[in-house]
């Protein structure tokens, strides 16, 4: 736990729990958010994320534990006394006002000079490449607009912590890819701690300095997204953040030396890990990570799909054993494989990760 007055720490959550009547929306959670830091709650429908941003907010107040901003416990404080501010998916601007009124609204509230409200509205809206828009309606600009000027209502105040939730969630994929890159940006300029709700992996991975990966309202991984993709602690997380291939395989001995496991009709040896000899076990492997080719020690299948994504192919073979596997691969110009086609599929074991077999996921 962090010292409550370490500058470092924008956000802590001690302890929380939310209930709803008997049903735990939000268990136990223990989560400290750095200052400047972009954070993302990441995780399926349902999983408690929205609830945790609500509680950050003060629009939820917890069953059990603490909430602390800036080393304040502010469980007790309402959310508008919290120097917190959030962001919407529906931008929740107000249609009869210009966009700069829009912005100047929580200054308008706060009775602010004119004068005061007006300048800073404008400085607002600058920081969101807006100022040029600053006289029009909110049904005059485009969503991606409108979500910026929602977003300069929100730093006009100056916040410490930004909250938002599923704030692209309304925008078509291309304006959402841009939005991305530009929301980026503009976090690490202004350097506000940003805690960012989705349910959208890739958006997590292309945004987030870290990322809580919730299940049934608890966190199960918080990582950066470099580990989060390439070392995920269980198979949900495996399976939640990007493609994974699931392969079956047998412990067939396992010590300090490593564990030899058996798959795909191969023997390989890997890393050490707390499993016996005969335990049935999942070998998740990214699709980037298979190559086509390679020597006869290399498990042998057929092509049985083949997609064209552009910058990627995408193949699905059929292995002897009857598992299947995706491999991706950059389109390099080169011939395309033919259906029914077979290949070797090679690997290093050191891309493989190995889980203890659960019997609500098991592998094709
Ligand atoms: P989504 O992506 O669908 O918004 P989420 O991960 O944000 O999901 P939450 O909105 O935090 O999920 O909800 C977590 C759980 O708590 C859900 O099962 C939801 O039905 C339940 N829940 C949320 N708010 C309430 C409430 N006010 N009363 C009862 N149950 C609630």
């Amino acid at each position: 736990m962090s010292d409550p007055s370490d500058p470092a720490v924008a956000v802590e959550l001690r302890g929380v729990a939310k209930r709803f009547g008997s049903f735990t929306a939000v268990d136990h959670l223990d989560l400290a958010i750095r200052a400047g830091e972009f954070f993302t709650l990441l995780g399926a429908s349902g999983c408690g994320k929205t609830t945790t941003l609500r509680l950050i907010a003060g629009f939820e107040l917890p069953t059990e534990g603490h909430v602390l901003l800036g080393g304040r416990d502010v469980s007790e404080v309402p959310a508008f006394q919290r120097p917190v501010h959030t962001v919407f998916q529906n931008y929740a601007l107000f249609p009869h006002l210009s966009v700069l009124d829009n912005v100047a609204f929580p200054l308008r509230v706060r009775r602010l000079s004119r004068a005061e409200q007006r300048a800073r509205a404008m400085a607002a809206l600058e920081m969101v490449q807006l100022q040029g828009l600053a006289d029009r309606k909110p049904s005059q600009l485009s969503g991606g607009q409108q979500q910026r000027a929602a977003l300069a209502r929100a730093l006009v105040n100056e916040p410490q912590v930004l909250l938002l939730d599923e704030p692209l969630g309304a925008l078509d994929l291309k304006l959402r890819k841009e939005m991305q890159l530009e929301l980026k940006a503009m976090q690490r300029r202004l350097g506000i701690t940003f805690v960012f709700v989705t349910h959208d992996q890739e958006e997590a991975l292309t945004m987030s300095d870290r990322i809580a990966l919730m299940q049934g309202g608890r966190i199960v991984q918080l990582d950066t997204p470099t580990g989060l993709y390439d070392a995920p602690q269980s198979l949900y997380a495996a399976q939640f953040i990007g493609e994974t291939n699931l392969i079956a395989g047998r412990v067939v001995s396992s010590g300090a030396a490593g564990t030899v496991v058996e798959t795909l009709g191969r023997r390989m040896t890997l890393p050490p890990s707390a499993v016996a000899a005969g335990d049935a076990v999942t070998l998740a492997i990214r699709p980037e990570r298979l190559r086509r080719g390679g020597g006869t020690d290399a498990p042998e299948g057929r092509l049985e799909e083949l997609d064209f994504i552009g910058t990627d192919l995408r193949l699905v073979y059929r292995m002897a054993d009857g598992s299947r596997l995706v491999l991706r691969q950059q389109n390099d110009g080169g011939p395309m494989p033919t259906p029914g086609e077979a290949a070797r599929i090679a690997f290093s074991p050191r891309d493989l990760r190995l889980f203890p077999t659960d019997p609500e996921r098991t592998p094709q």
